[in-house]
């Protein structure tokens, strides 16, 4: 440990999904794959909430109303 080389507040690595050479604080995807892949989960999660909310909108049942 010494004072005058203080951790660097980033290291370089290649991105394990882009395999870009980049300078990150932490070893892990980059930053503009991160934005992607944040996107994309923003997207997915979207679609299974379009999803999740149209089939109980179908579901109302004619079972329960015929039932009387
Ligand atoms: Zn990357």
């Amino acid at each position: 440990m010494s004072l005058t080389d203080p951790v660097p507040a980033t290291r370089a690595f290649a991105c394990p999904r882009c395999e870009q050479q980049v300078e990150e604080a932490w070893y892990g995807p980059c930053t503009s794959c991160r934005q992607e892949l944040r996107s994309h989960l923003r997207g997915e999660a979207h679609e299974l909430a379009a999803a999740d909310y149209v089939p109980k909108m179908n579901v109302t049942p004619n079972a329960v109303a015929t039932k009387d």
